[in-house]
Formats: C-alpha cells, sequence, structure tokens
C-alpha cells in the first residue's frame, strides 16, 4: 500500500528562534541548518528576512549553503517584506516564501484595523507579488498563512484560501496561532477546507500548531487525518509561548503507529536526538528531561518491575528503540525502585558477580543508600561492594573513614543529578559514562535532615521493610 509522503517543514529557526532565550547567531543558525539537512527535512524555515540584517544574512548563508531542502523565507503580506524575503532566498536551490496575513475578526479589528474585504484583497495581492518575484521560474513555491486560521470565521477562511489559491499560492498552512483548538475541531477545519474550497486539491494543506495546551502534536496529526500533508514543526518544539509542535513526536508517532498513522516522512529519526541536543547545546536552553523521545529520562527505567522486564526482553516497557532516535542505548537508572536483578547485572559489569546470599546483602545496603541520594553511581556502587566483600564495615565507622568517596552525610545532599548508573543489557562502561554530562545540578532534599550516616541502619528499617518484596520476590 502507497503510504502518503508528509512534508516535513521545519520552524525552528524561525518560529522556534521567537521562544524567548533561543535567539541564534548567523553562525549558529548555519550550523543548525545543516544538522536539519542531515535529519532530513524537507523545507528548512531559516528566518523572517525583513525583521533584522541578522535574519535576513542568515537566510542568505543557509540559502547558499544548503542545497537539498527547500529553503523557505517569512513575509508579511506586503511588497516590501516579499522582495526583502526574495532578496534573501534568490541564491537557494529551491527556494520558498511564505506569506502570512491574519484574518480572524480579533486580528483584524484590533491589530491590523482592516475590514475582511480589505484583508481578502491584500492576501491576494501578496501572493501575486510573490509569484512575480520569481519570474519565469517553474516552480513558482509559494505559501499562504492565515493567521489565526482557527479563530476565523469558516466561511471567510475558505474565501481566503480560495483567493490565494487563485492568486498561485502552492501550501496554504492553517496556524492554529494561539494554540486554541482542540484535535476533531482542527481535524474538521482541515476537512471543511477540503470540501468547500475551489482547486484545494491542487495544493498542499498544511499544519502549523501551537502548544498552549498540550496538544500541538495531536492536533497536527489530527490534520494530517484529514487530508494536511505538510507539518510545520520545531526541533524539541520550542517556539512562540509553549511553542510548536515538536518535530520528533510527530515523525515518531508516525513510525511507532505506522498502524494508525499510515504515513511516511523523510525524516532519518537516527538524527533526531543528535539535532535536538544540537539546538539545546546551541541556545543552552536544556531539554527537559521527562521530554518525549529527546528527555534524558525518555528512555531511562527506574521501576524496579520496569528493570526486570526490560533485561528480560526491551518489548515489555520500550515501544520504540533508543538506538531509532539515536540515543545510544537505553539506561538503567539505579534508584531505590530498582530490582535485584538491575543490582546484579551492573554489579557483574563493574567486575563483581556475587552468590546470592552475598547479593542480598549488597542490595540491602543499596537500598539504605538509595533512599538517601536517591541515584546510585558505580563509584558508589562499588564502595558498597568493597563493604560487603571486607565483610562489612561498622555501620558507624563507614561515612566517618575521611578516606571516603562518598559525600559526608551531614552534607546537605548537593549531589550529582546525572547520578546515572547504566545497567542496560549488553551496555558498556563508555554507556555508563555517556549521560553522566552535568554533576552541577544539586538535587537536595528540602527540609529533610539527613542522617549522620550513608548506612545507618535503623531510621531506614521501615523502608527497607516496605523493599522486601523486591529483595525476596524478583
Ligand atoms: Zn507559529
Amino acid at each position: 500500500m502507497d503510504r502518503p509522503r508528509i512534508t516535513i517543514f521545519d520552524t525552528t529557526l524561525r518560529d522556534g528562534e521567537q521562544s524567548p532565550g533561543c535567539s541564534m547567531n548567523v553562525q549558529e543558525k548555519l550550523h543548525l541548518a545543516q544538522q536539519l539537512d542531515c535529519l532530513g527535512v524537507d523545507v528548512i524555515e531559516a528566518g523572517f528576512p525583513i525583521a533584522s540584517d541578522g535574519d535576513f544574512e542568515a537566510v542568505q548563508r543557509i540559502a547558499a549553503t544548503v542545497r537539498r531542502p527547500v529553503i523557505a523565507g517569512l513575509a508579511r503580506a506586503c511588497k516590501g517584506d516579499v522582495d526583502r524575503a526574495w532578496q534573501a532566498l534568490q541564491g537557494a536551490a529551491r527556494p520558498r516564501i511564505h506569506v502570512f496575513l491574519a484574518t480572524s475578526d480579533i486580528h483584524l479589528q484590533h491589530k491590523l484595523r482592516i475590514t475582511r474585504e480589505q484583508c481578502l484583497e491584500q492576501a491576494r495581492e501578496a501572493v501575486r507579488h510573490a509569484k512575480s518575484v520569481f519570474a519565469k521560474s517553474v516552480c513558482a513555491d509559494v505559501e499562504f498563512s492565515p493567521e489565526d486560521a482557527t479563530r476565523t470565521d469558516v466561511r471567510f477562511l475558505c474565501q481566503v484560501v480560495e483567493a490565494v489559491i487563485a492568486a498561485g499560492a502552492t501550501t496554504v498552512n492553517i496556524p492554529d496561532t494561539v494554540g486554541y483548538t482542540m484535535p476533531e475541531e482542527y481535524g474538521q477545519l482541515i476537512r471543511a477546507l477540503r470540501e468547500n474550497v475551489a482547486g484545494i486539491d491542487k495544493v498542499t494543506i498544511s499544519t502549523h500548531c501551537h502548544n498552549d495546551l498540550g496538544l500541538a502534536v495531536a492536533n497536527s496529526l489530527a490534520g494530517v487525518q484529514n487530508g494536511a500533508r505538510q507539518v510545520e514543526c520545531t526541533i524539541n518544539g520550542i517556539g512562540e509561548r509553549a511553542g510548536n509542535a515538536a518535530l520528533e513526536e510527530v515523525v515518531m508517532a508516525m513510525r511507532v503507529r505506522g498502524d494508525r498513522y499510515p504515513y511516511e516522512t523523510g525524516v532519518a529519526s537516527e538524527q533526531l536526538y543528535a539535532s535536538s541536543q544540537a539546538l539545546a547545546e546551541i541556545t543552552r536552553v536544556p531539554v527537559q528531561p521527562n521530554k518525549a523521545i529527546t528527555g534524558r529520562n525518555a528512555f531511562a527505567h527506574e521501576a524496579g518491575i520496569h528493570q526486570d522486564g526490560m533485561l528480560k526482553n526491551a518489548l515489555t516497557y520500550e515501544i520504540m528503540t533508543p538506538q531509532s532516535v539515536g540515543v545510544p542505548d537505553s539506561r538503567l537508572v539505579l534508584g531505590k525502585h530498582s530490582g535485584r536483578h538491575a543490582l546484579a547485572l551492573r554489579c557483574e559489569q563493574l567486575g563483581h558477580q556475587f552468590e546470592r546470599r552475598e547479593l542480598d546483602e549488597v542490595y540491602r545496603r543499596f537500598v539504605v543508600l538509595a533512599d538517601r541520594i536517591k541515584k546510585v553511581q558505580d563509584s558508589h556502587l562499588l564502595e558498597l561492594i568493597e563493604d560487603v566483600v571486607r565483610g562489612g564495615v561498622g555501620l558507624g565507622a563507614t561515612a566517618a573513614d575521611p578516606g571516603r568517596k562518598f559525600p559526608p552525610a551531614t552534607a546537605t545532599l548537593p549531589l550529582p543529578r546525572a547520578a546515572t548508573a547504566a545497567a542496560g543489557a549488553g551496555s558498556s562502561e563508555s554507556r555508563a559514562a555517556q549521560p553522566t554530562g552535568s554533576d552541577s545540578q544539586a538535587e537536595g532534599r528540602p527540609g529533610g535532615t539527613p542522617p549522620t550516616n550513608w548506612f545507618s541502619g535503623a531510621p531506614f528499617a521501615e523502608h527497607h521493610a516496605e523493599q522486601e518484596d523486591y529483595l525476596w520476590g524478583v
């Protein structure tokens, strides 16, 4: 069966760059554009050329350097903007001018102070002008966006879309500018356009959804299900306010659930993680840890029953492999919810195989320690193993030893947050070391008064009892 091909339009460098703290200089934009090219996106919206000289230069340099994807430049619906966009894009192998004009009554009355008739005329004229700058080019690629489309009267929206198609637009984008729509509603809107606009079958319908209600990806997918064939999105979902639909989520939803979303994209999914990391590095805006697909916890399993299942067969808790999105491997974080199986494997990887009784003792101490420091690093585990192997140091003496690697227990736990001991099947030390980059973000235990030593059994007896199932049952 032929699966419809969805055009992935990346606007990280335009809409994404508009988010607070995410502005990039020309060099950084060029670097990211090259990564987006590796990722296989179809269109890169490189900037808004009239907005600033920096934006102009970035679009121009990306157009000259990145030759495979279409390079788009944004323009308001007026001659000056379109001309400036064209100037920046002239050197592109495949240029696209993206014209936008608000169409909702709220925007027309309060922002633009024009009537619907004036809006219709301005949209038509701007698209005509954009077409004309391509001169005799056979593929004059012009996209039109009725800004705030989802709050626009549907009949008027249909009129505008019909007018811009007649004027030569080749892609019609339907922005949910304020992140207000709901999946079913957005799907119906796309369907209404397909049913009511003359010439709509000759153009590509596009989605552009914002995430103010956390529905940007769901709305985009609803659009695709109803006939949209281009999705506008950004790496890590960055963008105005709550951001845009996250590219990696849209792509992987279609890939993992191809049964429900039988569509293809040209994205090389194994480049997703690298793209996310590149953006985070450039903007210094970290990816939220639990971010779908690219967050550092997206493939981490801590709960004992999950770890146990993962080690037996990754399919138990993994709907896609970390490798499929370019994460080196899944990480089993050793924490207080970890089970014996994961701990035993990690010990083996550290060169220690234990008899059942010894492992029981290591595990007992591990649970107590993990309760204090949340994530147990290899160095911690090694020290603990040493204690057990030596026949157990007196509980009180342990933390008092000044030569120990453990921080003294009286500290307020400014402990490495990234103390993630990897314990995935077939893992290597390099993998264990790889994700533990930043040690700077301390993770304290607010308000808690740590006991005087790490292995002080008494205060944790209760907790230990709660873990008995795990201690003996797995
Ligand atoms: Zn936007």
